[in-house]
Order: structure tokens, then sequence, then C-alpha cells
């Protein structure tokens, strides 16, 4: 017989924090540690500990077993703290730089301790108050190019990537997604939420009958194509920027996927905040969005020609082929994107946050016009600069 001697879960308290953080060899004894709960959300803990003394920092986040969604709890999986930090750290071999560093995992208190990334600012409320990130656009392509490339067929052994696919099973968190992003959104479903002003627009979403079936069709991507390991949630309040720097936060609904899908969010995060703008602010943007697409084209195009070992990859039109269905998906997720982030559960305040209400509601129907308009044209759509025309028709 075995003693057993496996912790118990426990949620930490800021007290306990520091008491976790001084058992961990990362500050010195004579440290003075101090602890704040910064998270935002209603999954996870964030503990933010700092070392007066030496100015060190670091964070401790920590899944919690339950959300609350729709002012209800309900349980959700902590293995989506190991599935985060498996994720940054394989995504960290390919895009080193663009992750924070992982210093420390511990599954049983689903916990994971990570670089203080408290010098930057969360890109979405950076953008919001028309902060410049002029590194932003082209660092993301890079991630994207790096991440997705590495970890998909075309550079690994079939034997390694069907064990990250079974390594990254992360059923729990993509039901989210499937029910939020792809399915709530186009039904008159409960968890939905918008503005009555826009009614008549989301009734019109509800009755569209071939936008439904694309809506189908990208689900059914969503659910069956596992391309690469994704990131899962790349919106904006996942990165971290400054001028100088770009930080991939927050991928706990990383599992294998079809790779426009990261692309497709990003894309639709830059386009509510380019909407929200006016006259030349909005140029910023649509340049992070033309300049996104093109280096993340590019630098995919590089890692083929330099590291592929998929045995077609010589065949004419293959690299093409491949390219294309990636834009081509890329446009139809950012456009489920849009329309979830307007009517939806899960609102932005690139959106939500415009005081003034006749301003915010065209901005919140322009979203769904956008929205419908990528997922019905996607295949018609050749180009990111095609992507920008449909954008500046609006203004
Ligand atoms: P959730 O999964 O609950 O959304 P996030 O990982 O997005 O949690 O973190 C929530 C917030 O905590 C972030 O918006 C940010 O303000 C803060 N945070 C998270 N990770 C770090 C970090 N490495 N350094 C500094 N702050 C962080
Ligand atoms: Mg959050
Ligand atoms: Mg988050
Ligand atoms: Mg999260």
């Amino acid at each position: 017989m075995t003693i057993a001697t496996k912790k118990q879960y426990e949620s930490l308290t800021e007290q306990r924090a520091i008491l976790y953080a001084e058992g961990l060899n990362f500050f010195s004894e004579d440290a003075k540690l101090a602890c704040r709960e910064i998270g935002d959300g209603n999954l996870n803990y964030v503990f933010h500990i700092t070392d007066s003394k030496s100015g060190k920092g670091i964070i401790i986040k920590q899944a919690l077993p339950y959300a609350k969604v729709v002012g209800e709890s309900w349980p959700l999986t902590l293995k989506r703290a190991a599935i985060e930090a498996n994720a940054l750290k394989k995504h960290g071999e390919f895009a080193a730089g663009l992750v924070p560093k992982v210093y420390a995992t511990d599954e049983e208190l689903a916990i994971t301790v990570m670089e203080d990334l408290s010098h930057l600012t969360i890109v979405r409320k950076g953008l919001i108050q028309l902060e410049s990130y002029p590194k932003l656009a082209s660092d993301i392509g890079v991630y994207l190019a790096k991440t997705l490339f590495h970890t998909s067929d075309f550079a690994l052994h079939p034997f390694e990537k069907k064990r990250l696919v079974s390594e990254f099973s992360n059923p729990e968190l993509c039901k989210i997604t499937e029910d939020l992003i792809f399915t709530d959104p186009f039904f008159d479903h409960e968890t939905n939420d918008f503005e009555p002003s826009i009614r008549a627009n989301v009734e019109a979403i509800w009755s569209n009958e071939s936008l439904k079936l694309e809506v189908a069709k990208l689900k059914k991507s969503f659910l069956t194509e596992a391309e690469a390991l994704l990131h899962g949630d790349l919106h904006t309040g996942s990165i971290f920027a400054s001028e100088t720097e770009t930080k991939v936060i927050d991928p706990e609904f990383a599992f294998y996927g079809p790779i426009g899908f990261d692309i497709g969010l990003f894309l639709a995060n830059l386009i509510v905040q380019t909407i929200s703008r006016d006259g030349e602010q909005q140029l910023v943007i649509l340049h992070h969005i033309e300049q996104t697409w093109e280096v993340f084209s590019s630098e995919f195009s590089e890692l083929w020609k330099n590291k592929a070992i998929e045995s077609y990859k010589d065949t004419k039109g293959f690299e093409e082929y491949v390219l294309d269905k990636i834009f081509t998906d890329a446009l139809g997720f950012a456009g489920c994107e849009l329309i979830r982030r307007t009517i939806g559960l899960a609102h932005v305040n690139d959106l939500d946050g415009i005081a003034d209400d006749e301003k915010r509601i065209l901005t919140k129907k322009q979203a769904l016009q956008i929205g419908e308009a990528l997922i019905l044209k996607r295949k018609e759509i050749k180009s990111i600069k095609a992507v920008v025309w449909l954008l500046e028709e609006l203004y």
C-alpha cells in the first residue's frame, strides 16, 4: 500500500501566492515580496509578485475550476493550465522572444509561473488609446508563420505531429469556441447579447441561409482540420506590446486546428479597431492589416523553402494552394469573429467603448456587414489589398 502524497488543488490567495513564490528559488532570501491579483477574466487568477528590494517580478497564473459565464458557473477543466504552459513552451521553441518565458509549472495547482510583462501594455487597451505599435504587425506575422509552420505536417515527422495532436487535445475549451464563435451568434440563442437598435441587422443574419451554410463549413473546418498547433484565442487582448516589443500570452485554448484561425482572429480584432477610428488614424491599422498578412506569407514561404520536409513540397503549385487556402480560411474566421464580438456573449471595448450612441451603432452595423462580406466572399477575395479596399468602401 502506498500513502497518497498528491497535492490537492486549492485556489491561491495573495498571501498564499507569496508563500508559493518564496518556494520557487527565483527571489533571493532577503526579498521583500508583495502580491496583487491582476486578472481581468472570469476563468483564471493572475498574481503579480514583486520584490521591492531587487525590483524583480514574476507572474503566477492559476486556472480556476469553474468559469463564470452568463451569471452562472460551470465546471471547466484545470488541464487547460498545462495546455497553456506547454503551448507557451512549444511556441517559444520557434518564436523565441515573442512569448513569455515559463519559469515553472504545477499541474496539481493548475499554475504557470512566467515572465513578468508588466512593463508592456495589452494591445487592445493601447490601440483604443491610439498608442502606436510599429512592430506589432510584423512581429505577429512572424509569430504566426513560425509557430504554425513548425508545428504542422510541413515541418514535423507524422509521428511527432500526431503525438502533439493528442498532447494538445483540448475539447472543453474548443467547445467554448465552437459555441460562441460558430454557433450561438447565428441563431436566436440565449448567450447572445446585442443592443436593441441593431436587432433588425441581427435577425437578418439569423435568417440568412447562405451565410449560415458558409459558417457551418467554417465550423466543420475548425472541428476537423488538425493543421497546426494554434494559439486558439489570438485577439488583441492576448497580446502585450510596446514600441519595441511584442509578446503573445494566454494560449489556454491551444489545440490542433486550421492555420487560418489564429490569423483570422487577429485580423478581425484589427478590423474592429480600424472601423472604430476616424480619418488618418484608420490608415495606421489598415497598414497593420496588410503588413500582418504580407509578413506572415513571406515568412511562411521562406520556411517552406528552407525547412519543409513534406514530400510534396516541391510539387508545382502546392505551396500556392496551401497559402491560398490559409488566406481564404482566415477571412472566413475573421468574419465569424467580427460577428460574434458584436452580437455574441463576449464583446470588445473597441466597439462597446464608443461613447457616442450614433457612432457606436453605426460601427457595430459595419462590423456585421464586413463580417458577412468576409464569410460570403472569402473565395473571391484574392489579396490582402482587396480586404483593405473592402474596408475603404465603407468610409
Ligand atoms: P485570462 O486567460 O483569464 O484572460 P490572461 O493570461 O489573458 O488571463 O491574463 C489576464 C491579465 O493578467 C492580462 O490582461 C494582463 O493584464 C495580466 N497578465 C497576464 N499575464 C501577464 C504577464 N506575463 N505579465 C504581466 N501581466 C500579465
Ligand atoms: Mg482576460
Ligand atoms: Mg486573456
Ligand atoms: Mg484566457
